[in-house]
């Protein structure tokens, strides 16, 4: 009987360490599915359980409740420029820094590719919420010493908070999301919080969502055309074309709010060949020696197949390639400077010239424009504003200019309003201009009698 008993006991052990191993083991497998395998940090799953947790404790104790949402600018570059491994090493020491921030309250995960959360559920005052969106972005700026160089990457981070804007899960979420698309558009800025003036262009944004899927692209979009003046000559060097929405729903409609939800929605590139169509028509009706600038979104070279209707379009319309510039914004958004490269070489081996539009607002490196093969820059009006009383503005368009020179490149400065800024701009030797003391942008009907003024002012 003793035996038996000793067999069954011992069968009895083992069966209960066999069930603490698969426990151990299927904790293992847990913690496994719930971690980044490259940085150790909580995954998107783990991310979304932690904050459905978070949420259901903030609304019992009535407290608040904030999630960022962070993108790294200039990873891919570091991919694709050293390879997958420095890129992997690069993200695992971004999660690392993150760790660091970890403390009661803090939770941070790694959604995937270079995407970070956090969630803030102690003091989550604005400030404070701001204060450590600062601390993270600061971070984030330092250098990384991966290879032989060190290497500066940008965060940007879109926060939002609970129950004051959004009201759930898929809101916060949401809203960050829209906080950290803003703080990628503001220029100077990296971290942003979701407030309830976003949350009314969010509901401003959705209609012009609805509306620009709807709208019929041929119809209701045209191109309006404003000059740029040499302004030695005072003659027109060529015209640029801007890009025009009458809604029938909500009426006029300006670039600025319309172009980044094309962009963001993925009609920006259906939008771009109707508008450099009609630019293109209208520009064969100018006297030889006027160009035509047209605006392209860094979305239509991030394309190959966009680049190739483009450049069909352009040959299909006869116009001399020679007389077309195309415009592409200086932004962080260059995320694969290799595509874009490529189309910029295309274009530029057609004969169009390319300018950098916008210049001077955002932090593209000065190899990244070298690497760009530009034949133009086009200082941006927020420098020209009131130039004459500013000495920052005055040294920066000076600079800019220098900086044009020493690139052979030619210069335009955008935004010029008073006979006070051009005089100040005349002074640093600038010759090519465009602005409202020039001429707003005019219709297609009014470019003729303009040229027909202009060409008949005396040169020199
Ligand atoms: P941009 O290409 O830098 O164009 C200059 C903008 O400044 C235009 O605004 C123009 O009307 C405005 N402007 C010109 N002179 C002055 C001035 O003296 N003072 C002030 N305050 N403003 C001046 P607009 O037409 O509203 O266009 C805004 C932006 O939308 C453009 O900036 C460009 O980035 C984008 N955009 C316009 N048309 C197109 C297009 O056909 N395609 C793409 N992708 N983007 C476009
Ligand atoms: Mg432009
Ligand atoms: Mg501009």
């Amino acid at each position: 009987m003793l035996s038996t008993l000793q067999n069954q006991y011992q069968a009895f052990t083992e069966l209960v360490t066999m069930q603490a191993n698969t426990e151990q083991l299927s904790n293992e497998n847990r913690l496994l599915a719930n971690l980044d395998s490259l940085t150790g940090l909580p995954n998107r799953r783990q991310f979304f359980s932690v904050l459905e947790q978070s949420l259901s404790q903030a609304r019992a104790s009535g407290t608040r409740l904030a999630v960022g949402l962070l993108d790294l600018d200039g990873f891919k570059p570091v991919n694709d420029l050293y390879g997958h491994s420095v890129g992997d090493k690069l993200l695992f020491q971004v999660g690392q820094r993150l760790q660091g921030l970890r403390a009661p309250g803090i939770h941070i995960a790694r959604l995937g590719g270079d995407e970070f959360a956090l969630i803030m559920t102690e003091a989550v005052h604005d400030e404070q919420v701001l204060e450590l969106g600062r601390k993270v972005c600061a971070m984030l700026r330092e250098p990384f010493l991966l290879v032989d160089i060190p290497i500066q990457i940008k965060a940007s981070l879109g926060i939002a908070t609970f129950p004051d804007m959004a009201a759930n899960e898929t809101e916060v979420y949401e809203y960050a999301d829209y906080a950290l698309y803003q703080s990628k558009g503001q220029k100077r800025s990296e971290e942003c919080l979701f407030s309830s003036e976003h949350l009314n262009q969010l509901h401003g944004d959705a209609l012009i969502e609805q509306a620009l899927r709807r709208a019929d692209l041929q119809a209701e979009f045209f191109v309006v055309f404003q000059p740029v003046v040499d302004n030695r000559t005072r003659r027109t060097r060529c015209f640029e074309a801007l890009a025009r929405w009458r809604s029938p729903e909500l009426g006029t409609v300006p670039p600025s709010q319309f172009i980044p939800i094309a962009e963001r929605i993925g009609t920006i590139n259906r939008l771009t060949l109707p508008l450099l169509e009609k630019a293109l028509y209208a520009a064969q009706g100018w006297p030889r020696e006027i160009g035509l600038s047209f605006n392209l979104s860094v979305h239509d070279c991030a394309s190959a197949d966009v680049v190739e209707a483009i450049i069909e379009v352009i040959n299909g319309s006869g116009f001399d390639p020679a007389r077309l510039d195309l415009e592409i914004t200086e932004t962080a958004a260059i995320q694969d400077i290799a595509q874009v490269q490529r189309a910029i070489g295309l274009l530029r081996r057609m004969g169009c010239g390319i300018s950098l539009d916008d210049f001077g607002t955002s932090y593209s490196s000065l190899s990244q424009i070298h690497s760009l093969s530009l034949t133009k820059l086009k200082i941006d009006r927020c420098f020209v504003t009131d130039i004459q009383h500013n000495p920052a503005s005055f040294k920066i368009v000076k600079s800019l200019i220098a900086l044009s020179l020493g690139m052979e490149l030619e210069c335009i400065v955008e935004g010029v309003e008073t006979l006070d800024e051009l005089a100040a701009l005349e002074s640093l030797g600038c010759t090519l201009v465009q602005g409202y003391l020039i001429s707003a942008p005019i219709s297609l009907a009014e470019t003729g009698p303009w040229l027909e003024r202009t060409l008949a002012l005396p040169t020199g």
